[in-house]
Order: structure tokens, then C-alpha cells, then sequence
């Protein structure tokens, strides 16, 4: 298999060698995922599951785009499909198709890109030059009230930035950490969709929230594997730091926390999964950043909030264990009920589901939001996952970005009302 894979790789860079000659390399370089198929497999049993998350351990032919205690979206390459109907069969379970050729869903939304004016914007995605550019004309058109911020290097170089809100002192703070995993473009094209209205709206209710919270917001945390899903390869989920160890490169950011790292099969060891920890606690210059900075401001901070996608959840600590629930969890399914009925009252009907993470999912253990809730001492810490519900799961088309954006922002308006009403937005330190 790995003999095959590498044959693979040779004659995949020697074709790409010869095309360049009359191609745009950057075009032909790209990853591409023709007739690439999503499935969404239902598991009644821990046998079966065992056996369908094997195949994702076993063949990079499979990869996992989501899982929940009673089903898991797999991507399933053509050449595996006979194989992946094969442990279907042996395992009893049932699967439906959600995505026929993830190809397409990548083309049309560079066909939307296209399309769309070159003036930054919500109608499409955004690079990361754009959106640096952006954050920069903001923080010159509201000087008085915004500060830029930057926590640190990424491992290829880059400026982790991030921008400060604040209308005056002595405001409760609000975190939010936004593309730590890099194919989730919809998190920083909703973060800076509400950087925007927390400055320019005139909607009262807007206009409280932003002028009585301290903002933080990060849009892009793990901006090496942003950029790389932008240029090379669009499903990109880890950072870009190689392993020592392995060919395979990068580590699962929101699993590479130090806050009970590693515990209860909450992350992989292997380097090729998607869900490697790391070799060690904060490995990755990214997750280090940011816990400095959230570390340098603990006293400032009441609210942490990590933007994920997908599946339309609201989840909160703890994702290291189901055998326990932190002591405030009634608060924080209370808060996360006002954010979901909030959310659903829109003419969207959007539903989110909430819980605590290892127990509406699986273990995930050495996440930002347990990290800030263990070691941080923020008592509310969600992680959220925005739209959609598996249809076009990472791919989420642009169209959706103002609908996913409008949803989070009343959502966090009731998020932190609700938090007041609970005694949460009262300085930490005096
Ligand atoms: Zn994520």
C-alpha cells in the first residue's frame, strides 16, 4: 500500500513536472477530489464503529469529516469504494450519500469566487492577504476604539494576528478564536463579518454588545494551513509543522492544548491522523501564541469562544471525559439554550444541537475551549460548530456565509445575556 501511494506520488509530480511547461503551476498543483464521495454512516454499536474508523487509520483512502456518538461522515476515495462497501457489509451498518463528487462543490465555489466583486466582502471567501489587508483599513478607520494585536509566529513565519475591541474600560472580555482548523473557512468569514458589525452597525442591540464587552477575536489562529487550503490543498485540517517521525505533516491544533493532552483516546499518536496531539503538549507555535496571549489577559477574560464547522452544535467542556461534567454544566446548557433558541427563532430555523463535547460526540481531549475552562480559569468556553449538517459540510457554498454569520452573531447576543444573568461578566480580579 505505502510501496503503491509512493509509486503514486512520483508519477503524479512527474506529470505535474511535464504539464507545468504549459500550465499555471498553482493551478496544477492542487489538490483535487474528483468523484470523491461523502458518506454518513450510522453505528448502532462500538464493534462497527471500531471497524469504520479503523479503515481511517488504516488507508489514507478514507478520511473523517465528522463523528458523532451514533454516526460518522466519511470521505471515500473512487478506488476505495468497493473496499469501504465491503466493511459496510461485515459490519451490519447502513450508509447514505451526502456528497456525490466533493470536486464539484470545490469548483463551484471557486466559480462564486470569480464571480464575486473584488472589494472584501461576505459573498465570498477570503485569503489571508485579504483579509490581513481588511483588518488593517479597520483598525485605520476606528482608531479609537480598535487595537491591533499580534501573538505570535506561526512555524512557517507568519504574523498570527488579531484585533482588539474595546468602547471603554472595565468591560467583562470576550474571546474568540476563530480557523484553528485550516479547511473551516466559514469561522473567519464569519469572524470578521462580526468584527464588521461590532463597529459599523447601528442596530441597538449591536451597538450594546460591542460597547459592552472587551473583544478579542483571532480570525485566523492556524493561518500556515489556511493559506495551504487556499493554494495547495482546499480540506487541509492541521497546521504545517513535519514531524519528526513520520512523512506525514502537521498537528490537530485543537487537540495539542495542555489540559489533560492525550487522555482517553481523545487524540491520536499517529503523525497521518487527523487527530494527532502532537509530540508533546503545545507543540505547534500557533496553540503556544495563543495560550500566552489568553494567559496574559485571564484577568480580563469571562467568555472563550473557539468557531469551528460543521454539524450546527454548541459545545462545551468537558471534551476529555464523559464520565464527568464540570461543576457549572447546568449554567452552561442554559446559556448554550439561550444561544440555540435564539438562533432557531431566525426565519433560517437553523437548529443547534448542545452538550458537553465528549459527551454529545466522543472524547477530544487537549481543545482551547477545556484548555480556557481547565487552566484559565473562563468559566463559559464553547466550542461552536457552525452550518451545516453534512450537505456540503467544509465546503459550505459563499451564499451562506451572511445566513451562518447573522445566526452567530444573535447568538452570542443571548450567549451573553444569559452569561450576565448567571453572574458570569463580573470582573474575575479586583
Ligand atoms: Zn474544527
Amino acid at each position: 500500500m505505502r510501496l503503491y501511494a509512493l509509486c503514486a506520488v512520483i508519477f503524479f509530480v512527474a506529470t505535474t513536472n511535464a504539464a507545468s511547461l504549459f500550465q499555471k503551476p498553482e493551478i496544477e498543483q492542487k489538490v483535487r477530489y474528483d468523484n470523491y464521495k461523502v458518506f454518513k454512516i450510522k453505528y448502532e454499536t462500538a464493534m462497527q464503529r471500531q471497524k469504520l474508523l479503523d479503515l481511517t487509520k488504516i488507508y489514507q483512502s478514507f478520511r473523517l469529516w465528522h463523528e458523532d456518538s451514533s454516526e460518522c461522515y466519511l470521505m471515500v476515495t473512487p478506488n476505495a469504494l468497493p473496499l469501504f462497501e465491503e466493511t459496510l457489509k461485515i459490519s451490519n451498518a447502513s450508509a447514505e450519500i451526502l456528497i456525490s463528487n466533493v470536486q464539484d462543490l470545490i469548483d463551484q465555489e471557486n466559480e462564486a469566487d470569480t464571480r464575486a466583486s473584488d472589494k472584501f466582502g461576505w459573498t465570498r471567501y477570503n485569503s489571508l492577504a485579504e483579509i490581513d489587508a481588511w483588518l488593517d483599513e479597520i483598525l485605520a478607520v476606528y482608531p479609537v476604539v480598535t487595537e491591533g494585536f499580534v501573538i505570535g509566529k506561526s512555524y512557517e513565519g507568519r504574523d498570527i494576528r488579531g484585533i482588539k475591541i474595546s468602547y471603554k474600560s472595565g468591560n467583562p472580555g470576550v474571546f474568540i478564536e476563530s480557523n484553528i482548523h485550516a479547511r473551516e473557512w466559514i469561522t473567519s468569514a464569519t469572524a470578521t463579518w462580526l468584527i464588521n458589525e461590532l463597529l459599523s452597525s447601528s442596530d441597538d442591540l449591536v451597538r450594546d454588545l460591542a460597547e459592552s464587552h472587551d473583544w478579542y477575536i483571532v480570525p485566523v489562529l492556524n493561518v500556515d494551513g489556511f493559506v495551504y487550503t487556499h493554494e495547495k490543498d482546499r480540506l487541509w485540517r492541521k497546521t504545517r509543522q513535519p514531524s519528526n517521525i513520520s512523512q506525514c505533516i502537521g498537528v490537530d491544533p485543537n487537540r495539542n492544548y495542555d489540559s489533560h493532552w492525550m487522555e482517553n483516546g481523545g487524540a491520536s499518536s499517529d503523525p497521518c491522523n487527523e487527530a494527532y496531539a502532537g509530540p508533546y503538549a503545545f507543540s505547534e507555535p500557533e496553540t503556544k501564541a495563543l495560550s500566552d496571549f489568553v494567559a496574559s489577559i485571564k484577568d480580563k477574560l469571562n467568555i472563550m469562544i473557539a468557531f469551528h464547522s460543521y454539524s450546527q452544535l454548541l459545545l462545551s467542556p468537558y471534551g476529555h471525559t464523559k464520565d464527568e461534567v464540570p461543576e457549572n454544566y447546568d449554567d452552561l446548557m442554559q446559556v448554550a439554550k439561550a444561544y440555540s433558541d435564539t438562533v432557531k427563532d431566525l426565519p433560517y430555523g437553523t437548529v443547534y444541537r448542545y452538550g458537553s463535547s465528549a459527551g454529545i460526540l466522543y472524547p477530544a481531549s487537549g481543545t482551547t475551549s477545556d484548555w480556557a475552562y481547565n487552566e484559565q480559569d473562563v468559566k463559559i468556553s464553547y466550542t461552536i460548530e457552525f452550518r451545516d449538517t453534512g450537505n456540503f459540510g467544509f465546503v459550505l457554498p459563499p451564499a451562506f456565509i451572511i445566513p451562518n454569520a447573522e445566526e452567530a452573531l444573535v447568538g452570542i447576543i443571548s450567549l451573553l445575556a444569559e452569561s450576565k444573568k448567571l453572574g458570569y461578566l463580573e470582573p474575575k480580579y479586583i
